[in-house]
């Protein structure tokens, strides 16, 4: 049986073609996993578990019925989606895991994490993220009405987008030193992650032993997941 991961979906109204190829992928190649890791920003934005738009409904009924077959459904909060909360959890019967968090696949332990904390050269954002992750900036967030809760979200983006046009490439991957740092933190060799839109494995070494880190796709073009099977990791791709 094999294990599947995907990340960066950004699924919204405005991206009807990644809706359905993911509504596909869940229907076709998840249901004949043992489980599905979904490593953050699986949603372009989430404002609280009250969402209403019919897209995001769409696709948390298709998780309750792949969850409903047997598949272990994990979620990792992203940038976008870090409002994911217990009622989603209840809706769709996905599980929600720390970030960063430690699996053990076939007696291997595996570091999961978004990848956004990972991105230290980002000052600007890791300001922000360092505000809106705490539990009282949530509370106050999640207390105002849906339609101003929404608005927000937007403004958001729209600065969000202005940054990343404005960054130069490089400070909005990953740090090699907060890399380093986290393969010896967690005493693992291995990790996954999302959130660069950068697919790729990178080999190296951490204090002399081989190291590997998975860099899931995005799914703005194209689907792209990655799939561990009898010991094997494989990144692939969906042409859409
Ligand atoms: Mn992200």
């Amino acid at each position: 049986m094999s294990r599947l991961f995907v990340s960066d979906v950004h699924l919204d109204a405005s991206a009807p073609g990644a809706v359905e190829q993911f509504l596909e992928f869940l229907r076709t190649h998840a249901v004949n996993a043992e489980a599905c890791y979904i490593l953050g920003d699986l949603f372009e934005v989430w404002v609280g578990d009250d969402e209403t738009d019919p897209d995001k409904k769409a696709v948390c009924k298709a998780l309750r019925a792949l969850t409903g077959q047997g598949v272990a459904c994990f979620v990792i909060h992203g940038n976008r989606d870090f409002l994911l909360g217990r009622e989603f959890c209840a809706n769709t019967g996905c599980r929600l895991l720390a970030d960063p968090v430690i699996a053990e696949f076939d007696g291997e332990r595996v570091l999961l994490t978004h990848g956004d904390a990972l991105c230290t050269d980002d000052h600007p954002y890791q300001e922000l993220r360092s505000i809106v992750r705490t539990a009282p900036w949530q509370r106050r967030f999640l207390a105002l009405p849906l339609a101003d809760r929404e608005m927000l979200a937007n403004q958001v983006r729209a600065g969000s987008r202005q940054h990343t046009a404005r960054t130069i490439p490089y400070i909005m991957d990953v740090n090699p030193e907060a890399v380093a740092t986290a393969y010896r933190v967690a005493q693992v060799r291995r990790m996954i992650h999302g959130h660069t839109h950068r697919p790729g494995l990178h080999d190296t070494s951490v204090d002399g032993t081989p190291a590997q880190r998975i860099v899931l796709g995005a799914w703005y073009e194209q689907g792209s997941y990655l799939v561990y099977e009898d010991g094997q990791y494989a990144l692939r791709e969906l042409p859409r």
